[in-house]
């Protein structure tokens, strides 16, 4: 099997705003992904076996902006790239980086939060802030978020003046999920999930999705994936591994769907 799919991992927590972690996060995913308690079958029948991996590495971050040089570099193969973070903050660098090689594209943003702030805490590029300035650079052509419970008064305005499209959890249906025409970047905060899910965040926010319907939202997707990633698990609050494998099932999932044709 050639490899398909490139991956890498970024270890930068210091944009969190509450609790340091997510930098630990990539190789634990990895190392959860070969766990032998799994096979590597994913859940349409394909077999994600680590050849399909062109893996990358795990990158130190000096300076916030090295984030989109190193992926610039990693998405210079035609593979589709997907990241593991991570705090939430690299997904700005992470999509400045696909723009400038695919041009502008639909994000498909699952997280507990809208991370639409224009500044949090004194710094425009918090994990509060990504997805304002992806919209403020004009990175997407549509913003897509699910899952969020937590909308405060100036990200419900940032979203009316962006035209973010919400679907917030209280409305959530499994049955009416987003039909995209153009390909997508899917940008995952593990935090979407419900804590009982995944304790393995800096941020519980309860009342949050449940395994199955994440991988229900992703099994949905008709479009092809140009790239993904997976943010925020903090594994100084993990329990038993659990959020690990979550994030690795999640990552054997999101490769299935990149590969399916
Ligand atoms: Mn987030
Ligand atoms: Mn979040």
């Amino acid at each position: 099997m050639t490899k398909k799919i490139a991956l890498q991992g970024i270890l930068f927590d210091e944009k969190s705003s509450y609790l340091r972690g997510p930098a630990l996060a990539p190789p634990l995913i990895r190392k959860a992904y070969h766990s032998a308690s799994v096979n590597y079958f994913a859940e349409n029948g394909m077999e994600i076996l680590p050849e399909v991996f062109d893996d990358k590495g795990d990158f130190e971050i000096k300076a916030y902006f090295d984030i989109q040089k190193i992926t610039s570099k990693n998405l210079a193969s035609k593979s589709p790239l997907i990241t593991l973070g991570g705090d939430h903050s690299i997904s700005y660098p992470l999509v400045k980086a696909h723009y400038e090689k695919y041009g502008a594209f639909d994000i498909l943003h699952i997280d507990a939060h809208a991370d639409l702030y224009s500044i949090f805490e004194g710094d425009i590029y918090s994990h509060a802030c990504p997805f304002a300035r992806i919209l403020e650079n004009k990175l997407a052509k549509r913003l897509v978020q699910i899952g969020i419970r937590t909308l405060s008064k100036h990200q419900a305005e940032q979203a009316d003046k962006f035209g973010v499209e919400i679907i917030q959890m209280k409305d959530f249906d499994l049955n009416q999920l987003p039909e995209f025409t153009n390909p997508i970047y899917l940008s995952l905060d593990i935090d979407a999930l419900d804590p009982a899910f995944a304790p393995g965040v800096s941020h519980h926010e309860p009342g949050g999705l449940s395994t199955r319907e994440v991988l229900g939202i992703i099994q949905h997707i008709k479009v092809p994936i140009l790239g993904a990633d997976i943010v925020e698990y903090n594994p100084t609050r993990d329990i038993q591994d659990m959020t690990a494998m979550l994030s690795a099932k999640l990552l054997k999932e999101i490769a299935a769907k990149m590969l399916q044709k």
